[in-house]
């Protein structure tokens, strides 16, 4: 799975993930973290703040 935005190729599962919980549950494509982060001209650190998050809750079946 590349990233739609810039074309970075071989998303991680985190990416992918990341994508569907914040953005669309059903996403087809995705973006990268980067691209991400530009998406919600937020900080691409409070991604991955929230990828760890996620898998630390143990709650989100997209995180396992
Ligand atoms: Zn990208």
């Amino acid at each position: 799975m590349d990233c739609k935005n810039c074309g970075k190729k071989d998303l991680s599962g985190d990416e992918l993930a990341i994508y569907r919980k914040l953005v669309n549950r059903g996403a087809k494509e995705f973006l990268c973290i980067d691209c991400l982060a530009e998406y919600f001209k937020c900080d691409r650190s409070e991604i991955e703040d929230r990828i760890r998050y996620y898998r630390e809750s143990g709650h989100c079946t997209l995180f396992v």
